[in-house]
């Protein structure tokens, strides 16, 4: 048997016609919301297959994205540690600096087509509302965004970007006010308009058929960076890494390997440990259970509510993961693993340092690995998804890490 050949038909087989990776998936959704969620899911259908819808998104890539993002060689970096060769692509390069944009640019390009006037969402820190907010400036159509009112207080420059870029952020104020009620509200507003309005998710996650439309525009990141790679090399990549929140970055550059001789390793946040609330390690800890319309592993108490979730990088706080990474830990073709704050804010300053690149406290979780694996010399060559810049983050990491110098004394020679 050769574990990777059995994939050689795996993206033809799945997800099966009603949503599901295996045990994971589906849609779970109110009544009144599943016609909404099947138009979406015949739109889809057709428009994947239409010359024009494809011709128009490798346009939009191309000239307003700025793709393809270029596979770059660590070298200093890989120099510093040992034998193994790091390679990045370099998501960060993408037009609004992150992985986002990709699928976001799609879902827009897709309501176009359906014919609808709105784009809706909601968003924890920003990032996804920002991505959203973009696109719909880019298409011409109306944004509204709904985030959690202690999310608005935290997030301020990327509250104001999407109102520069014309989007209505909606205040959401019950409960804990962050990304769950956000969630509650986001779906309330799409029940009231769908017939003029597309909900737009965040990541590989949610009802059918988006871990499925996300996962396709997002493929692009490891189609690039396989004939890159091989380009530059005349090889693969040994392995290849990238860090897991909901799964999009990660599913989007996996999947063109998956049928390679290519070790492949998610990677999960640990947080500050491996105690309840400390971390947001979906897969390692969590246990399957239905959430936000879909069923995967999720952390979840005995009673199947959410457990609260954490991580320096707020793009990778959420309690439940894409169904597809679920089940591909389960197939045993991807490795999850763990990086700690710690350690990814370690990998922050070494990239900063060595190559001059600021990288997204998300993306530090995959160097975080690469430097991992280089470190104790387990492959040739690894090749990491930095999914975003770090822009954003330098505000948070000076307030609590400084200028990095005591994570960069013990590498001087
Ligand atoms: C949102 C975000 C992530 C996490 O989302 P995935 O869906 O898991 O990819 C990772 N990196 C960056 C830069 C992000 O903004």
């Amino acid at each position: 048997m050769n574990k990777y050949r059995d994939f050689e038909n795996y993206i033809k087989e799945y997800p099966t016609r009603d949503g599901r990776f295996g045990p994971y998936g589906g849609a779970y959704l109110p009544p009144e919301l599943v016609p909404a969620f099947e138009e979406i899911d015949e739109a889809y259908r057709t428009i994947c297959h239409s010359a024009q819808f494809i011709s128009e998104l490798r346009r939009i890539r191309k000239e307003f994205q700025g793709r393809p993002t270029p596979v770059y060689h660590c070298a200093r970096l890989s120099n510093l540690l040992g034998k193994t060769q790091i390679y990045l692509k370099r998501e960060d390069l993408n037009h609004s600096g992150a992985h986002k944009l990709n699928h976001c640019m799609g879902e827009g390009l897709l309501a176009q087509f359906m014919g609808k006037k709105k784009l809706i969402a909601e968003t924890g820190a920003g990032q996804h509302g920002v991505a959203l907010a973009t696109a719909a400036a880019y298409f011409g159509l109306e944004c509204d965004i709904y985030m959690g009112e202690v999310d608005i207080a935290k997030q301020a420059p990327n509250v104001s970007r999407m109102k520069i870029l014309g989007a209505r952020v909606i205040p959401v104020s019950h409960g804990l006010k962050t990304l769950k009620e956000a969630v509650d509200a986001a779906f309330e507003g799409y029940l009231k308009e769908y017939k003029d309005a597309i909900y737009c998710i965040g990541s590989a996650v949610g009802p059918h058929p988006f871990p499925l439309m996300v996962r396709d525009f997002q493929y692009v990141v490891g189609e690039e960076a396989r004939a890159q790679f091989k380009e530059m090399t005349g090889l693969l990549p040994d392995a290849i890494t990238a860090c897991v929140g909901g799964g999009s970055n990660s599913i989007g550059f996996f999947l063109p390997f998956i049928a390679d001789p290519v070790e492949i390793y998610g990677v999960e946040p640990m947080g500050r440990g491996s105690g309840v609330g400390d971390n947001a390690a979906t897969i390692t800890f969590g246990k399957t259970g239905i959430l936000h319309g879909f069923e995967s592993l999720l952390l979840q108490d005995d009673k199947g509510e959410p457990l609260p979730v954490y991580s320096v990088a707020s793009g990778l706080d959420y309690p439940a993961v894409g169904p597809e990474h679920a089940f591909l830990h389960d197939c045993g073709r991807i490795k999850y693993d763990c990086v700690t704050d710690e350690d990814a804010i370690e990998a922050f300053f070494l990239l900063s340092r060595y190559e001059g690149i600021i990288p997204a406290v998300e993306s530090a979780h995959a160097v975080a690995y690469a430097i991992k694996v280089a470190l104790e010399n387990r492959h040739d060559s690894i090749l990491a998804n930095l999914s975003g810049r770090g822009d954003k983050d330098m505000d948070y990491v000076i307030e609590h890490y400084g200028y990095g110098d005591q994570y960069l004394e013990k590498y001087a020679k």
